[in-house]
């Protein structure tokens, strides 16, 4: 099975390395010479356990989870029930915790955020607003572009009442990614992550973080599951659920119970093993093609610096929305002064000449928004950066 290496820059699902999803195709026909594919097999036999477990062991190597405080589970779905799953959740652990009903803390600076709150909210949640970007660009804004300085937060926040501060790490709308952990100003009260759009792409201090989810269809794998690392003492009892009931909050649904999916090893019910099997393969080439997490760290820095230095040389032609302090780097977003007429040309081009594809902006932003993430190799950088040099030069 073979395929010319893509140009492909989309924002998810996203690209995977061509050796990984050449090794899938054969799992998913016959898996370890068994004569039967990974996904025709139970999801209680040998062979899927060893695919949990040695996912799960992949994962503590690369990013040294500490597993004495730490649990690593797989629930099937996104990004999606991952902020839904966890408002119910640990709100349910909170109401055993402190015997009381508490508020869930957001911190919103781009669109993944603002719906996780919203979704909170649905859920009956009793939440607050810790920091909100779009007002920091103007009363009306919706638009994100920008971090709150941390002194700007709220200092109403009490970790008596306070069951958990989310945030989502990496904007992927919006280009807006958060560079180091925020949040001393807050010790006691468990943060939670949302790194769906930049999980494995960087080092993370698993310690200090209470939850972190992230939909796999990105850095990690195709789409299909979530992954969570959840520290151990967030963990609901399974009777806290009815506690969630007593308080207006509905009850967790059983396949996103967390007690009952991490004491089935994440096999309560049928998990997608193939969608794991290509995580796990994803894993292993991170550990031993890639070099692992610090040098797929260095390389993606090196290939966003690349991308905005060529931006920024034409400041005229390209207009980059996020503040430089905040720019993600794994989802480049800018426009193109002459707005969509000139953006169609530059999509049209990018594709003609070199085979650049994917480069279209989100829906509700529109302009262009180039994903970086750990598969895009430096050659596909590359050659958008001439790309653009040429563009700009004709423009
Ligand atoms: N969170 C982030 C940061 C995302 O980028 C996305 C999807 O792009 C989601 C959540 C939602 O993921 P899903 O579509 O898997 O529900």
């Amino acid at each position: 099975l073979e395929r010319e290496e893509p140009h492909y820059f989309g924002a998810g699902p996203a690209l995977l390395p061509t050796a990984v999803l050449q090794q899938a195709a054969y799992d998913l026909l016959n898996y370890q010479g068994s004569g039967l594919g990974i996904g025709e097999i139970s999801h209680r036999s040998k062979p899927a356990t060893d695919v949990i477990n040695q996912s799960k062991a992949r994962l503590v190597q690369l990013l040294d989870i500490p597993e004495d405080t730490h649990e690593i589970f797989f629930m099937q779905g996104g990004g999606t029930t991952g902020f839904s799953s966890i408002a119910s959740n640990l709100m349910a652990n909170f109401l055993n915790r402190k015997g009381k009903s508490g508020k869930a803390g957001y911190v919103i600076t781009g669109s993944w955020s603002q719906k996780s709150y919203e979704e909170a909210n649905r859920l009956g949640v009793d939440t607050e607003i810790i920091a909100n970007a779009a007002n920091a660009r103007g009363s009306n804004s919706t638009k994100f572009g920008t971090i709150p300085n941390v002194d700007s937060w709220s200092n109403n926040v009490s970790k008596d009442d306070t069951a958990y501060i989310y945030y989502c790490d990496n904007e992927t709308v919006h280009g807006v990614e958060f560079q180091e952990f925020p949040f001393e100003k807050y010790e006691g009260i468990p943060i939670v992550a949302d790194m769906s759009s930049n999980f494995l792409s960087k080092q993370i201090p698993i310690s200090k973080y209470g939850l972190i989810m992230a939909g796999a269809q990105k850095n990690v794998g195709i789409a299909g599951l979530t992954i969570y690392i959840i520290r151990k003492d967030l963990i609901p009892q399974p009777s806290d659920h009815k506690l969630l009931i007593e308080n207006g909050i509905p009850i967790t649904p059983i396949a996103f119970h967390y007690p009952s999916v991490i004491k089935n090893n994440s096999a309560y019910n049928t998990i997608p093993i193939f969608t794991l099997q290509v995580i796990n393969l994803v894993l292993e080439n991170l550990i031993t093609v890639k070099g692992g997490l610090q040098a797929q760290e260095d390389l993606n820095r090196k290939k966003a610096e690349k991308l905005y230095s060529v931006l920024d040389k034409y400041p005229e032609i390209f207009n980059l929305p996020v503040e430089k302090s905040v720019r993600s780097k794994m989802n480049v977003v800018f426009t193109i002064s002459g707005g969509e007429i000139k953006e169609g040309i530059f999509l049209k081009e990018a594709e003609k000449r070199y085979k650049l594809t994917g480069l279209k902006g989100h829906r509700s932003v529109g302009g262009m928004r180039a994903s970086l993430y750990n598969a895009v190799d430096t050659t596909s950088v590359d050659l958008l950066c001439k790309f653009i040099e040429e563009f700009a030069k004709e423009n």
